[in-house]
Formats: structure tokens, C-alpha cells, sequence
């Protein structure tokens, strides 16, 4: 599929499908669809000895009670009452709530309300998120540039050949001629690369790994690479910085963007012939101060986190680190805006001093050396308000990483009211993100302004702030938080829709991505998280939905909507964090 006319006629097929089997009424998958999207579970599950609610938004009827299934025989696992309904204005929803905490056997299991329906199947087990964990970082696999691709035999057919493999530097980069051009993920929906969205994801990634190495280091994924001694979780961060450290020019700063002068149509990568561009901004000194800040900051933590198993990459991280850092001194803050003739994303950011503020406190944790504490404390008052909230655009507004990262890294030598500050500002605030979550009628941190370009981003992002918080001062309820953000993500939403591709019963089926558009499978590549829904609708696609819709609503399982229905790294990375802090 590649044009939205075609795609109409898939989706037509698709329900013919559906109402093919739901007639004949045969075999599991019968059953799974004849969910009702009134009811809404996480389609993943929940764990034995967590909080576990299902909603249900049944305008108009207001049913008592609730059963949950077994989904092998029907069988009554557990009975309840349904909470009375509390109206969400975010959605317009009616909600009640249907809490069956009590039930701990493992097993798979349903909600059936009588006189509404039952829900998608679900599971209660201790390993349940190790799948969606694994299909999380398996996105990431797949947005790999440079190398063929090939998701295997669990998912036959999600391959292709090596894409993009001409690379060249564009004027506005100072540099001319050919280089070498494999290498990191493709971004987004796109196939640009990017280093400003390449720093807090690849960020993200490695301090999932900081925080929970232990409960990743065996995890196995389709990986090239897997069994090469190394974690895999690290081998696939690796293939991003690899093309990161590419971008650092021999003076250390770097340039922020490789990408084609403007997008390529709906095609396989392989199918994308422009060339592959080093984008600068056109005068000295060509590169950006972000990038730059963003390459310290991960190369400094990757220096710390790839040293035990492979001490060479660690010094080239470092030597990179401390060569950008040098040049974020020389030049604080160039900004970067598309050059003439340039379209693809901007990723545009006219304040540094925050990447400077993370970059300092990852050399800091990793060295110890008092030059980047001292920048780190003259400057990280300023940014404290910042940890309020996730940003709207995780990428441009990276401050909260460097105050975690210094309290976190309690190094000698630190300064003990700063960690003292940033830890009560921290907690503080995430113990009012877990009591607005528990009151909410979907139980999810976004508020009405969250629903913007990238919302699931947001949610995802207020799991990883409320987990961060549980590493400072441990507190089931940041955890039950954290975790509600990811049932709303799974499938407890208003659309009662899994927003990862292939995962759960109910998942969204139309992301705005080039290979999923292009190619001839009928689902769109596995593992990839939504953008989710936005209140901005600033594509064709929301424009015309209708104009009174509430902001939680305002979403399209449709290619065209890019605004609301794109993948993209960074809320990917914050998936996986969610993820990874789940596992048991
Ligand atoms: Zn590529």
C-alpha cells in the first residue's frame, strides 16, 4: 500500500474480514473480536500483585457489575461492582472504573459486563512485559539505515535490503564530497537522522540501562549482534551512536542533521535514492551547539556504560564527549535552522544552555573531574521549574536529564544541597503526578494541555519521570503511576486501542511510517508506538474531524495523519524505559 486510496480499500477488506469470521463465529480469534471497545484493558495485561482496573465508558446505560473470564473456558475468575461514573472532560467520556486488584492467579482472562460485552483478552503474569519489551527494542532494530533489515521468523516478510548508502556532505556542512554513510536509525515516519532527537532517545535507551541493567543484561533480542558478549539492549544503542560519533566533525562539534534535501515519497528505503545529505547551517562554525551538547551527553554516558565490555568504544566516547564539550565552550549557542533548499524536520532549538546542563552532568558522573560540576552548579538552579512536568518536545527541553543524572550519580565531591534540592523537587513533584493519575477518570498524567504532537510521548515521558523519582525515594504509589500510564498506552484509552503496532487484540494499524506504507504486508511493522492524540491538528486528517471534539479524542488511526498517528525514536525510547522499569 502506499497511497491513501489504496489504503481505504485495504481498511474496507479488512472489515469485510471481520465480519466474515464474526459471522461464522469460529476459533479464538472469533471471540477476540467480538470485543467491545466500551470496555478497556490493557491487551497486555497486568502484573500479579499490581493495582488492576479496566474502564467502561457505556453512555447512556449504567451498568452494576462486572466478571472476569477465563478466556479458556469462560469460567468466573472474579466478580465485582463497577464504580459509579465519573465524567473525563478530556475524552467526554462517562467512566466507570472495574477493579479486580484481587485476582492474582496467572492466566488469560477477560472482562464481561453483562448486558455490555466483554473486553479484548488480556494476561496476569509476573513476565508479561518481557514480549511487549522485546517488540519495543525490535522497533528500534527495524529502523536501522545502512544495513539490510530482516525482523525474522516471528515476523516473516518485515525486511529489506540495505537502504541509503549513498552519503555525501550538503554546502550548509562546510565540507563537500562523499563519506561513509551507515549507520543509525531512521528517525520517524521519515528517513532522516537526526542528532538533536538521536541524543534523548539513544540517552534514554542507555540510562534503561543504567537503572535496570540487571534485569535487562539477558534479555536476548533479534539482533545481528546478539551473543556477541555484549547486552543487546547495548548493541542496539550502539548502531545509533556509531552514526552519532560520525557526525562530530575533527574541531568536535557536530552537525545536526543527515537527511535528503526534502522527504522522499511513500517508499522502501531501499526505494529512497536521494541522497543522503550532512546538513550544517550554512556559515561558520557550520555545526549546532545542541547537537553538539546532545553528543557530550550521550557519548559521556555511553564512556561509563560500554566500558566493561568494550574499553576502546568507551575512550572513543569519551574523546568525543570531551572534544564537543570544547566546543559547546567555544561556541555556547549556535541555534540551527533549514538552510536554503533544505525541508526535512528542523528539530530547531534556540536555547543550548540545557543540553550544556545535561552534558555537564553526564561528564561529571563519568569522570568526576570538578570543571563540569562547577558548570553544572553555576547554571542548574535555573532549570528546577523543569522538572514540573515531561516536556511538550522531550528533545528540545533536555534540563531534567542532567539534574537527575548529578543527583542519581552522588558522586564525591558533589554538592550536597544541589542533590538534596533536585531529589525533593523530584519527589515532590511526583507525588502530585500519582495522585492526579489515581483521581483521573482514565487514570492516565496527561492533563488537557498534554495532548499535543506526540501526547503518547508525554505519557510515556511521565512514566519514566515517575520511575526516575522511585529510584530517588521508593513509593508503590509512583510505581502504580508509572504503570497506569502504560495500560493507557496499551489499551485502557479512550479508543480502547493497543498503540503499538502488532501488540494486543485492538492494536492501531495506519502509522505514519514509510515502510509500513510501502510494503506488501498487511500490518504495519511490529513494535512501534503512536504519537497518539492531538489537540493541535496539524495535518488534513484532524483538521477534519469534527470541531467540538474533546483533546484526548482528537486522533486518526490513518497514514495521512502525521500529527497524530506518526512513530517516531524519542517517544519510542521512552516506551522502552516504561517498559524495562516493568519487567520483573
Ligand atoms: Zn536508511
Amino acid at each position: 500500500m502506499g497511497t491513501t486510496q489504496s489504503l481505504l480499500v485495504g481498511r474496507v477488506l479488512t472489515f469485510a474480514f471481520l465480519f466474515f469470521i464474526v459471522q461464522v463465529g469460529i476459533g479464538p480469534l472469533a471471540f477476540a473480536q467480538t470485543a467491545t471497545t466500551s470496555i478497556k484493558v490493557d491487551q497486555v495485561g497486568y502484573l500479579p500483585d499490581a493495582p488492576k482496573i479496566a474502564l467502561l465508558s457505556a453512555s447512556g446505560s449504567n451498568p452494576q457489575n462486572f466478571l472476569i473470564k477465563r478466556t479458556k473456558d469462560n469460567s468466573v475468575a472474579f466478580q465485582g461492582k463497577l464504580s459509579s461514573a465519573v465524567h473525563d472532560p478530556n475524552s467526554g467520556d462517562d467512566v466507570q472504573a472495574a477493579d479486580f486488584s484481587g485476582l492474582r492467579e496467572p492466566g488469560r482472562y477477560y472482562v464481561d459486563v453483562p448486558s455490555i460485552g466483554r473486553s479484548w483478552n488480556f494476561e496476569i503474569g509476573p513476565n508479561i512485559y518481557s514480549r511487549a519489551y522485546k517488540m519495543a527494542m525490535l522497533g528500534f532494530y527495524g529502523q536501522r539505515c545502512g544495513t539490510a533489515v530482516d525482523l525474522g521468523p516471528e515476523f516473516p516478510g518485515y525486511k529489506h535490503p540495505a537502504c541509503h548508502l549513498k552519503g555525501e556532505f550538503h554546502p550548509s556542512s562546510g565540507k563537500s564530497g562523499e563519506r561513509d554513510n551507515v549507520g543509525g536509525w531512521h528517525d520517524a515516519g521519515d528517513y532522516g537522522r537526526y542528532v538533536v532527537n538521536s541524543g534523548i532517545s539513544t540517552g534514554s535507551l542507555l540510562w534503561a540501562w543504567e537503572l535496570y541493567g540487571s534485569k535487562l543484561k539477558d534479555i536476548k533480542l533479534h539482533s545481528p549482534e546478539s551473543g556477541n558478549g555484549t547486552p543487546d539492549i547495548l548493541n542496539e544503542a550502539r548502531w545509533n551512536l556509531e552514526w552519532m560519533l560520525k557526525m562530530q566533525d575533527d574541531d568536535g562539534g557536530v552537525w545536526q542533521k543527515q537527511t535528503s534535501t526534502h522527504f522522499s515519497g511513500f517508499v522502501m528505503p531501499e526505494d529512497d535514492k536521494l541522497p543522503s545529505e550532512v546538513i550544517g547551517t550554512g556559515s561558520e562554525p557550520y555545526k549546532s551547539t545542541c547537537a553538539t551538547a546532545d553528543l557530550a551527553a550521550v557519548a559521556a554516558i555511553a564512556a561509563r556504560v560500554y566500558k566493561p565490555y568494550d574499553p576502546k568504544f568507551s575512550e572513543r566516547n569519551w574523546d568525543a564527549a570531551r572534544k564537543a564539550w570544547q566546543w559547546t565552550e567555544k561556541n555556547p549557542n549556535v541555534a540551527f535552522k533549514n538552510p536554503a533548499g533544505i525541508s526535512t524536520g528542523e528539530y530547531g532549538d534556540s536555547d543550548c544552555r540545557d543540553e550544556r546542563i545535561w552534558a555537564a552532568a553526564e561528564l561529571w558522573r563519568t569522570s568526576g573531574d570538578a570543571a563540569y560540576s562547577d558548570f553544572f552548579l553555576k547554571n542548574y538552579a535555573d532549570f528546577q521549574p523543569k522538572l514540573d512536568a515531561p516536556a511538550a518536545e522531550g528533545w528540545r527541553e533536555v534540563a531534567p536529564m542532567g539534574l537527575w543524572s548529578y543527583a542519581l550519580a552522588n558522586r564525591k565531591g558533589s554538592d550536597a544541597s544541589a542533590i538534596a534540592a533536585i531529589r525533593k523537587s523530584s519527589i515532590d513533584v511526583a507525588k502530585r503526578i500519582a495522585q492526579r493519575t489515581e483521581a483521573d477518570p482514565y487514570r492516565v498524567s496527561l492533563v488537557a494541555k498534554d495532548y499535543i504532537w506526540g501526547s503518547n510521548g508525554v505519557a510515556a515521558s511521565y512514566g519514566l519521570q515517575l520511575l526516575v523519582a522511585n529510584a530517588f525515594s521508593p513509593d508503590p504509589a509512583f510505581v502504580n503511576a508509572a504503570e497506569d500510564n502504560l495500560h493507557y498506552l496499551l489499551g485502557r484509552n479512550t479508543f480502547s486501542l493497543s498503540w503499538v503496532t502488532q501488540l494486543g487484540e485492538h492494536p492501531y494499524r495506519y502509522p505514519h511510517h514509510r515502510p509500513s506504507g510501502a510494503d506488501k504486508n498487511e500490518e504495519p511493522w511490529p513494535g512501534l508506538l503512536s504519537g497518539g492524540p492531538n489537540a493541535g491538528r496539524q495535518d488534513a486528517v484532524l483538521a477534519a474531524l469534527p470541531k467540538d471534539l474533546p483533546p484526548a479524542r482528537v486522533y486518526a488511526d490513518d497514514q495521512g495523519s502525521y500529527a497524530s498517528n506518526e512513530i517516531a525514536i524519542n517517544w519510542q525510547a521512552a516506551l522502552v524505559f516504561l517498559l524495562a522499569g516493568s519487567l520483573q
